[in-house]
């Protein structure tokens, strides 16, 4: 008789009296009252969308309206780096896209003259990092394309391999 166990709670709250009559009552109030309310702000709560300020219907946890909200709000964010930092990831991006245009798919290696860079724009001032084999030979990337100069105005342009 297992639920026996259960029923001495509910046998005091009626031998007792008043005070647990209480109990009783604030547990239905917990019940039918309360607990549903605390599911009202995930349902009913109106907030304003962080960027448009409109009203948002939904749940709590919502900051927008919708994803054109969302990514506005997010590019605006971006656009508070100062003129300098944008355009130095510019030039950086500039930079990678010239690379990866040179570099074929499936090739990792191509030998270009630098006029064929600098005629497609590359800045030669910006870098994101630079790797020196053990030959003493200094590698210079923007992100994951790269090149190495052979001398006599020529380049090796390079892809890393996954290390990011
Ligand atoms: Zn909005």
């Amino acid at each position: 008789m297992g639920y026996v166990n259960f029923l001495p709670n509910f046998s005091k709250i009626f031998t007792i009296g008043d005070c647990n009559l209480k109990l009783v009552i604030l547990d239905l109030l917990l019940v039918f009252f309360l607990i549903p309310f605390a599911f009202i702000p995930m349902f009913l709560v109106k907030k304003n969308c962080h960027y448009c300020g409109k009203l948002i219907h939904g749940r709590a946890d919502k900051k927008f309206c919708d994803d054109y909200c969302r990514n506005s709000f997010n590019n605006q964010k971006r656009n508070c780096d100062s003129p300098m930092v944008r355009n130095v990831i510019n030039y950086l991006k500039l930079n990678r896209n010239i690379l990866e245009s040179i570099v074929a798919d499936g090739v990792e290696k191509v030998k270009v003259p630098k006029d064929k860079l600098v005629r497609l724009g590359y800045c030669f001032t910006y870098h994101t990092h630079t790797f020196t084999n053990w030959k003493g030979s200094t590698y210079i990337y923007c992100f994951e394309y790269g090149y190495v100069e052979l001398g006599d105005g020529w380049l090796l342009v390079v892809r890393e391999r996954e290390r990011f």
